[in-house]
């Protein structure tokens, strides 16, 4: 019997390269060695989205990226939250044995609190509990995360080990599963990359679009002429090439230490590698977007699948909460 992964994430619409280093190719290969379910997480959207009438056409676009990625619907079930409504069942149950206090202390919550005080509606204080539900609905033993997102997979393991302690073993305590490339910065060279900052660059980008997308990033800020020597180590381009150039890092670092390579032609080189790494997935995503049926077709089987195993969860849950 193989492991149960599960993983959720928001409907940010297109990915970007930084979703594709840190999220999505980890996707893609854990299907080899684990049970996947991947989820577009649309109820949680609606903590901060108020205008949500572009939600449908955001949670089309991501599957296609994910599906042309390489997420395989034949092995995974890869479907939309709120098509498997069990839950928002669950959510409900689980939100009567999570006490408020863990809720208020998470420090996403109170930074949502400061960041939209005009809607700190209370979705956002159960955020953590649906997470749960998301997450033990399915039984799912492993969660791939990154390192800022550890804390969350904890409050759902206390979650689910405090069921488990009041009415019976249920869930498994999900363990992380650390993702390899857990940090990708912008083209800002600051900040996680990120659509809401602009710092990013689309995997469905054309070839040219990716190229004035990448001229367009913060280098070494020490280098301010073609003849000063740069520092790699500091400079976001040079560390996107240790994804998209591998076999040319050394050389880079190096031409770069010794001005013998200025940050245009770097930054070129980056771009060239970056479209030959997505050429192949670019094509699939063009080929599946010609089939728009094909998108619904997969989110309506996959949901179908997903409803199978919450239903006897969910099931369980109710029995041994003495609602049966
Ligand atoms: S040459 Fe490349 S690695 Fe060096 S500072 Fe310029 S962009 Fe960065």
């Amino acid at each position: 019997m193989k492991k149960r992964v599960f993983s959720g994430a928001r409907c940010t619409g297109r990915q970007h390269i930084g979703n594709y280093l840190g999220a999505i190719k980890n996707y893609v290969n854990l299907q080899d060695e684990y049970d996947c379910i991947y989820c577009a997480v649309d109820v949680h959207a609606l903590t901060s989205l108020e205008d949500t009438s572009t939600l449908q056409e955001t949670i089309r676009e991501m599957i296609l990226d994910w599906l042309a990625a390489g997420l395989d619907p034949q092995r995974s079930i890869i479907f939309v939250q709120s098509h498997v409504p069990e839950v928002m069942e669950l959510h409900t149950l689980l939100s009567m044995v999570t006490p408020l206090g863990w809720l208020l202390r998470v420090p996403t919550f109170k930074e949502k609190v400061k960041l939209q005080p005009q809607n700190v509606n209370y979705g956002l204080v159960g955020y953590p509990v649906l997470m749960t539900a998301d997450i033990v609905l399915y039984k799912a033993e492993v969660v791939p995360v990154g390192e800022d997102q550890l804390p969350h997979l904890e409050l759902a393991r206390n979650i689910a080990r405090r069921f488990n302690n009041r009415f019976g073993d249920t869930f498994p305590e999900p363990q992380a599963k650390l993702t390899q490339f857990p940090l990708i910065l912008g083209l800002d060279g600051k900040e996680k990359m990120s659509k809401q900052l602009g710092n990013d660059i689309e995997m469905a980008l054309s070839d040219e679009e990716t190229e004035e997308r990448v001229m367009t990033a913060v280098t070494d800020p020490a280098r301010r002429y073609r003849n000063d020597p740069g520092h790699p180590e500091i400079c976001n381009i040079y560390s996107l090439h240790k994804y998209f150039t591998p076999s040319q890092i050394d050389d880079i670092a190096e031409q770069c230490r010794s001005a013998k390579i200025g940050c245009v032609d770097c930054k070129k080189l980056l771009a060239k590698h970056i479209n030959s790494d997505l050429g192949p997935f670019r094509e699939r995503r063009a080929a599946l977007a010609a089939k728009p049926q094909y998108i619904a077709d997969v989110l309506a089987d996959s949901a179908q699948r997903a409803r199978v195993i919450a239903r006897e969860t969910l099931g369980e849950v109710k029995q041994k909460m003495g609602l049966i």
